[in-house]
């Protein structure tokens, strides 16, 4: 081949070892040996299929007019539509969201969901907007993004500071400017919207049930284990509610309002209550304030970061005394800390299998929204285990066959069954 005709890396980022691109490459890079004949395509995972940046300018209560970044990606559409949720977030970037669309790839993959993987954004700090602000920035956003987006195109749902209220919003627009009531458009709705039973702790439950199989397998007893969890959103509080009333202690938490520990273990009852009036851990009655950093030193078996990306550093996974890492949070885990984890004998549940309880639901309701027939939440509960647990298994075998880490094990189940599509379809033109 002329060596001008070798791939490029892309222009329009610039990953470091540690960027959440950066730590999406290099997991890719270490599938490649595992892939065989279809090593060939790999570079189809290294950049994305599409990406659309939109400004989302609206009119801010006072008058004056601000303009926000907004962004949909579509990183792989092999297997089927778009899927991946929207963050409104002030550290967005085109950048990140790459990344975590092309986790939606993989981990949509490695639970053998129709879909391909997308991610969107907004560049935005959303608790400094008053909630019409809100309504008109998603509202914008929505109809900007509305050129690639569709029930059998691209399917938003929540993530970081979107939840079902921001959906319905999703949901709306694109129904109005198609002039349909398109609710397969967007997945994590209000039930009565077309939502589904069991979708907003579906997340965290997906998270427990990982954690408990992976538990059972390093002879770790859920009863009496010590818990850390950094995030006491969504998946957070959802993931420590299971494990605490499975009879483990929560005696860490850890969020954008603070540090909290309580060596017997908080009563979760009391700390949803408080977080809900309070929008956070922070100044908790029933434990005792930490410093931020020493979050990373506590005694615990099971830490759970259920944030943001690149929370265990290298550094932070050398003092760890937990025994299990379940990352609900996607990308928590730079390469480095990886490795250091691996040696250190720490059994890490990878976010593209650990928290893919959230899509396995969404994928339930647009199922159920275009047969306009509803199940129970215990069915859905029942299909999201069978699901996680089986997926899991299979993952669990491939670790076991090739000596290698269950992250590994689940980007070379995912990424052969992505290029597997890619080949059989053939490249267009
Ligand atoms: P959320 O908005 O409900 O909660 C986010 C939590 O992170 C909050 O408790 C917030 O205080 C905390 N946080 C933010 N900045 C922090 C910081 N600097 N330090 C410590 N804590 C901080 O969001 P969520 O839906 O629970 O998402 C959390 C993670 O889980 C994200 O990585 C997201 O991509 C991932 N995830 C979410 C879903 C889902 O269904 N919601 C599915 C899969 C993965």
């Amino acid at each position: 081949m002329n060596s001008t005709l070798t791939p490029m890396p892309l222009s329009s980022v610039h990953p470091t070892p540690d960027s959440p691109w950066g730590t999406y490459l290099m997991q890719v890079d270490r599938v490649v040996p595992y892939l065989g004949h279809l090593a060939r395509w790999v570079e189809t995972l290294k950049r994305p299929k599409r990406a659309l940046i939109v400004d989302v300018p609206i009119e801010l209560d006072d008058g004056r007019v601000a303009h926000f970044e907004g962004f949909r990606v579509q990183h792989n559409l092999s297997r089927g539509p778009g899927k991946g949720g929207v963050r409104f977030h002030p550290d967005v970037t085109l950048e990140e969201v790459m990344a975590l669309a092309a986790w939606m790839s993989v981990k949509n993959a490695a639970v053998n969901l129709p879909y391909g993987g997308a991610k969107g954004g907004i560049r935005v700090d959303p608790a400094l907007l008053s909630r019409k602000e809100l309504e008109r920035m998603t509202r914008r956003y929505t109809s900007e993004i509305g050129i690639i987006i569709g029930p059998h195109s691209d399917i938003p749902a929540p993530d970081v500071n979107t939840n079902p209220q921001i959906m319905a919003w999703m949901m709306d627009t694109y129904s109005m400017n198609t002039g349909t009531t398109a609710t397969g458009v967007v997945t994590g709705k209000p039930i009565h919207l077309g939502g589904s039973l069991g979708r907003v702790k579906a997340t965290g439950r997906g998270v427990f049930v990982t954690g408990r199989e992976a538990a059972r397998r390093i002879d770790l007893e859920l009863t009496g284990a010590r818990v850390a969890v950094q995030g006491f959103g969504n998946v957070g509080s959802a993931a420590a509610e299971l494990f605490n009333q499975a009879g483990s202690k929560i005696v860490a938490a850890q969020d954008h309002t603070g540090t909290i520990y309580n060596d017997r273990g908080f009563d979760m009852a009391d700390l949803t209550a408080h977080v809900k009036e309070h929008g956070g851990v922070g100044g908790f009655k029933g434990a005792e304030p930490m410093k931020d950093e020493e979050f990373w030193d506590v005694a615990c078996d099971i830490l759970i970061p259920a944030a943001l990306e690149g929370q265990i550093t290298a550094e932070r996974a050398r003092r760890t005394k937990a025994k299990l890492v379940l990352e609900g949070a996607n990308g928590p885990t730079v390469p480095s800390a990886d490795d250091i984890l691996a040696e250190r004998g720490i059994l890490v549940v990878p976010d593209v299998i650990c928290n893919a309880g959230g899509v396995t639901v969404s994928y339930f309701e647009w199922v159920q929204d275009f047969s306009s027939f509803f199940w129970t939440e215990d069915e859905i509960n029942v299909r999201l285990d069978k699901i996680m647990i089986g997926a899991l298994r299979r993952i669990w075998d491939t670790a076991d066959r090739h000596r290698i880490t269950l992250r590994t094990a689940t980007f070379a189940v995912a990424c052969e069954r992505i290029l597997t599509a890619r080949e059989e379809r053939g490249l267009y033109p």
